[in-house]
């Protein structure tokens, strides 16, 4: 009922010269206000692919990104100004995403400025409570960004996210070029400030222990499309698509779901290519359990029991 933001079969392919990559092919989910969805998957499964379409920095070829209830999948560049006020973005690279001739202070005004808020005196003051929001001293706001570390620079880029006090933060691989330390002190400062605001964040990682950290729910992605998305507690309990099982597997749990689970599994090969990508179930041709029908039918994501979706054709046949 009501959600922030509800995608429905979402399509962007990358034109190449060998062909079409199916970076995202039919994609739907919603997120709730002030919820953290995560998506997780190997590199290359579509899922930077999917929150830049959702930012409009790509053009969708198909489906349907409504926010708030409006539908902004073909909204034009001024139309969109409204809502890119609150939807924001936060990169892996900090630095490849901040201006480096611009001094701090002028990076975190420039949102203001583009949406015509407040006067000089008033945007100074701004940048003030941003910086402190964030953990970095007002006293910062006169470098530039590379006078600061990797996890300083993270939290100048968060702090522009979220000038305009954004209701969804797209947070693509936000820390996974940060040291292990790092990483935790950047996660606690996203969520403090998602507690303080009630943003939701769509949380996009390769790495599923710190998905695991952050999300509410988690969307695994397999190929350009869902195979599984499930509220987290369900997910830790009991990972049901034979993909999820086998990310599970590979990483050290907080608290281990039955010792069966723990067994490490590994996945055979090479994910195939996102130009042509499997017929049927695109992870039969690495899927422990495939069965014939799994070569030539999808499996649809379907509804199953403790608000989660699967597609697999093992899981829900009832
Ligand atoms: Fe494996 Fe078949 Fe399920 Fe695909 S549909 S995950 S191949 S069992
Ligand atoms: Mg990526």
């Amino acid at each position: 009922p009501n959600p922030l933001l509800e995608v429905e079969d979402l399509v962007k392919h990358h034109h190449t010269p060998a062909g079409a990559v199916r970076a995202v092919d039919g994609v739907s989910f919603a997120i709730g206000r002030g919820e953290t969805l995560g998506f997780v998957g190997e590199s290359g499964c579509g899922k930077s692919t999917l929150g830049r379409t959702l930012m409009r920095l790509h053009e969708p070829d198909a489906g349907t990104i409504r926010f708030e209830q409006r539908d902004v999948t073909r909204l034009g560049r001024r139309e969109m100004r409204p809502v890119r006020r609150n939807v924001q973005m936060i990169f892996q690279d900090p630095y490849g995403s901040l201006n480096p001739r611009r001094t701090v202070r002028q990076l975190l005004t420039e949102p203001f400025q583009v949406h015509g808020i407040g006067d000089a005196a008033d945007r100074r003051e701004r940048v003030g409570r941003l910086l402190e929001r964030v953990g970095l001293h007002p006293d910062h706001a006169e470098r530039h960004p590379h006078e600061f570390s990797g996890g300083q620079r993270q939290r100048i880029a968060i702090a522009r996210a979220i000038a305009l006090e954004p209701r969804l933060v797209i947070c693509d691989e936000p820390v996974s070029a940060l040291d292990v330390s790092i990483q935790a002190q950047i996660i606690n400062l996203l969520r403090r400030l998602q507690r303080e605001s009630g943003m939701a964040y769509l949380f996009i990682s390769h790495d599923l222990s710190v998905v695991g950290y952050v999300a509410d729910r988690i969307a695994v992605m397999y190929l350009g499309q869902i195979v599984e998305i499930a509220p987290k507690a369900e997910l830790w309990r009991e990972p049901l698509h034979p993909y999820t099982r086998v990310l599970f597997s590979a990483i050290p749990l907080p608290s281990p779901p039955s010792q069966a689970r723990r067994e490490r599994l590994s996945l055979k090969g090479e994910p195939p290519s996102p130009i042509a990508p499997p017929r049927g179930c695109r992870f039969h041709t690495r899927c422990p359990h495939a069965m014939p029908v799994c070569r030539e039918q999808a499996p649809a994501l379907r509804e199953v029991e403790g608000g989660r979706q699967v597609a697999c054709h093992l899981v829900g046949a009832a």
